[in-house]
């Protein structure tokens, strides 16, 4: 039975993509791993090491945390944003968790991909929006088979198109 606490970052922003690639991540089924983006995301992480933050709590794996004036900063780099959404709701996910779990009181988020910014704030409405989607995402891979394929453009670029198409 997977529960929420389980719940990563990744998984949050592959259920805003695509449920049916939530629910084989979640399973344990990896994306081919010679796939052009996986493997330049790859060559990301190893360049900004040296920036990351290493939190022994929970699932945060975000790029960086900074003490702001007033408040506290995650910033998460992605290499490109296919979907924002996702990435701010990955943002958003880790400030959840500050906030619940390390009581953080003023957290933001900054979320950057080349030349675009994207600010994410831990309001009421973003919390209990993130308590729902984390709700959902356990119901959904708690499910016994993954969702059923459906083409979306995004498809084509996905790591996973060999199980799907
Ligand atoms: S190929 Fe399409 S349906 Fe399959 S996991 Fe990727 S985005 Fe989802």
């Amino acid at each position: 039975m997977f529960s929420k606490d389980q719940i990563a970052g990744t998984l949050v922003n592959y259920y805003i993509t695509c449920k049916r690639e939530a629910w084989l991540y979640a399973h344990h089924i990896y994306p081919d791993q010679e796939d052009e983006n996986m493997a330049l995301g790859r060559v990301m992480a190893e360049i900004k090491e040296q920036n990351l933050q290493d939190f022994a709590f929970a699932n945060l794996k975000f790029d960086k945390l900074s003490k702001e004036r007033g408040h506290y900063l995650v910033t998460e780099y992605k290499k490109s944003l296919k979907n924002p959404e996702a990435g701010k709701m990955q943002l958003l996910f880790y400030l959840y968790l500050l906030k619940i779990g390390l009581r953080l009181k003023d957290v933001k988020g900054r979320l950057i991909s080349g030349k675009s910014v994207f600010l994410v704030d831990a309001s009421e409405e973003n919390l209990n929006m993130i308590k729902e989607i984390l709700i959902d995402i356990e119901k959904l891979v708690n499910m016994p088979t993954a969702p059923k394929f459906e083409y979306k453009k995004i498809c084509d670029n996905c790591a996973y198109r060999n199980y799907c198409m």
